[in-house]
């Protein structure tokens, strides 16, 4: 139907006809003559009526916001005193001499002709029409470059895009599975994969030696954060290739990303260890755009009586840290208050803190509740340790090393948003040497990645010394944001088997669940790998957006729902009796139960 699309015009294409089609962004009536601003997915351009053209000048007085048109007309270039510079087409307009009307529109539930503030409710309830936005349009239109650019990038380097079930087994990755009830095996239930993972190893098994696919992933999880439901992952496998090799293909393919899509150079990625990246950072997806470490001070509160301290520094697995924020003697006691509820969330039960006022008046130009607990010796070497300067503040975490990495960590963070102190551009890294295991609290061993990891020690080692154990896994980590992550698997039976006792899962368990991997390790696997990134997140970041439901088309609420197609709805009973499902309570109950 159309000849050009309306955003594309520009002085290139003066005196030319052209036929658009698209929406009606604004009606404006000059007296006399009617201005129509269409747009369609490359932008707006204006249109203009004449009384000349009657029986369509007439039309275009009917139309209002959001018909859809098709136009014919003659592309003008502007006088001087109309050009309009805030728009990509303001050097032209459309002489319109034809026009239809394909469609009316009812009169929208926002605004679309300039940016209006609209809850997400309402905007995901009419995500047609919030996606007409600019900003919209743009994050997806450039979702659609960054996927085209992967599968060029992944194409060219000889990795096969090959699907794997939906519907399938779990596939553990530490969240609950989304389950389908089998209506043919009445009782049974598919999982939705979590991930490809147990599918990408046997394509390995099967000699596709590098695998990729844009693949919608299913977790189960409370919504904390900036979490959906289903997401999307770009997902790599390869055998034959040792971490480094993956690490180096896969961080090629997204400088190569960002060079395509944002015309960005990355700079080099540092490589830190879990280890360092906990003790300096807190995290282990830390932003270095931010100039703020962390700093351990456990050996100089062992020599103080202060119990909140002494306790967590003479605990093994107590960790006593500062936080020193440059220049941060400007929070006021009530923003202090603030962080101190703020690290509460991460279970931290106090947050400790001292001001310099004036570093060279000792004692004396410190402020703080807690001076009178230190003794004035490691008051001193602890400023020296820090560095602390005439301005600063310093803040302390004392508990067990988990809570403290984590309440400092994201105080870090938030104490630098706050005070804009996080650098501009990319931030890339990788963290590596990831432990094997983390203790789930009550003693049972729990995979930092996933249970096919491969460790870099031997079983014998591995089962004696499960805590100790690093794995071959890695992260790749941008702006605070993990990005993507992946390992070296585990390939002989052994070894699988060992971690599976590690993990509590006994060898009937073992069997029932993951026989069919175990079986396919014996039948030749080669030593295999990969990685896999967050899509959305990734999107998000080259976007500048700040949720990912901004760049997913059709997103779930925080509650895991759609306010659109209202999902997940009721079903029949005829559909429940088919799926021998009987449920214990109907949704009103259920929900005055809550
Ligand atoms: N399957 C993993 C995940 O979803 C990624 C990987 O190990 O490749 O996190």
């Amino acid at each position: 139907m159309r000849s050009h699309y309306c955003g594309a015009l520009g002085t290139a294409n003066i005196d030319e006809t052209v036929t658009l089609c698209g929406w009606v962004d604004r009606r404006r009536d000059h007296g006399g003559v009617i201005f129509l601003d269409m747009r369609d997915r490359q932008g707006i351009v204006q249109v203009v009526f004449d009384p000349d053209t009657e029986e369509h000048f007439q039309l275009a007085d009917r139309v209002r916001s959001e018909y859809v048109l098709k136009v014919t007309g003659r592309v003008r270039a502007r006088d001087e005193a109309a050009i309009n510079p805030a728009m990509a087409t303001g050097e032209i307009e459309v002489l319109g001499k034809e026009l239809e009307i394909l469609n009316t529109a009812v009169t929208p539930p926002f605004q679309l002709d300039e940016y209006t503030a609209v809850g997400e409710e309402v905007r995901l309830q009419f995500r047609y029409m919030d996606l007409r936005r600019h900003e919209m349009q743009n994050r997806l239109i450039m979702r659609s470059k960054i996927t085209t650019a992967a599968r060029d990038f992944l194409d060219a380097e000889g990795f096969l895009d090959i699907e794997t079930p939906i519907l399938t087994r779990a596939t553990p990755e530490g969240a609950r599975d989304y389950l389908v009830p089998s209506r043919t095996h009445p009782g049974q239930f598919f999982a939705l994969p979590q991930s490809p993972q147990l599918f990408k190893q046997l394509l390995m098994v099967s000699g596709f030696d590098r695998y990729y696919q844009i693949a919608k992933c299913f977790r189960d999880e409370d919504l904390r954060a900036d979490r959906q439901p289903e997401f999307t992952q770009i997902d790599i496998e390869a055998a034959f290739l040792d971490e480094r090799q993956i690490m180096a293909i896969t961080e090629r393919m997204i400088r190569e990303l960002f060079k395509a899509v944002l015309d960005v150079d990355l700079p080099e990625f540092s490589h830190i260890s879990h280890a360092e990246a906990m003790e300096r950072y807190g995290s282990d997806k830390p932003d270095l755009r931010i100039p703020l470490e962390l700093v351990s001070v456990d050996d100089l509160m062992q020599q103080v009586d202060f119990k909140v301290f002494r306790g967590p520094a003479d605990d093994p697995k107590g960790r006593v840290a500062a936080l020193k924020v440059t220049g941060g003697a400007t929070i006021s006691r009530k923003e202090i208050d603030g962080y101190t509820k703020y690290v509460s969330i991460y279970g931290a039960r106090g947050l400790a803190w001292i001001k310099v006022n004036d570093i060279d008046a000792g004692l004396e130009g410190l402020q703080s509740p807690i001076l009178k607990f230190m003794p004035d010796e490691v008051v001193a070497r602890m400023m020296q340790r820090l560095d602390a300067a005439s301005g600063d503040i310093i803040f302390f975490g004392a508990d067990q090393a988990r809570v403290v990495n984590e309440a400092l960590g994201a105080l870090r963070t938030k104490v630098a948003e706050d005070l804009g102190m996080i650098g501009e551009g990319w931030s890339p890294l990788w963290v590596v040497d990831f432990p094997m295991f983390e203790d789930d609290g009550s003693g049972q061993w729990t995979p930092l990645h996933h249970p096919f990891t491969a460790p870099s020690c031997s079983a014998e080692e591995l089962t004696a010394n499960p805590g100790e154990a690093l794995s071959r896994a890695y992260d790749m980590v941008l702006n605070g944001c993990e990005l993507g992550g992946g390992s070296i698997r585990i390939h002989c039976r052994d070894m699988q088997e060992a971690v599976f006792r590690i993990l509590g899962i006994d060898e009937a368990e073992a069997e029932e669940k993951f026989g069919f991997l175990l079986k396919a390790l014996q039948c030749g696997a080669p030593p295999h790998g990969g990685l896999a990134f967050g899509l959305d997140r990734l999107v998000m970041l080259m976007t500048g957006a700040h949720s990912i439901r901004d760049v997913i088309a059709f997103p779930k609420t925080q509650s895991a729902a759609c306010v659109m197609t209202d999902a997940p709805g009721d079903v029949s009973a005829t559909q429940l009796r088919e799926l021998n499902i009987r449920l214990r309570q109907t949704r009103e109950e259920a929900a005055q139960d809550e």
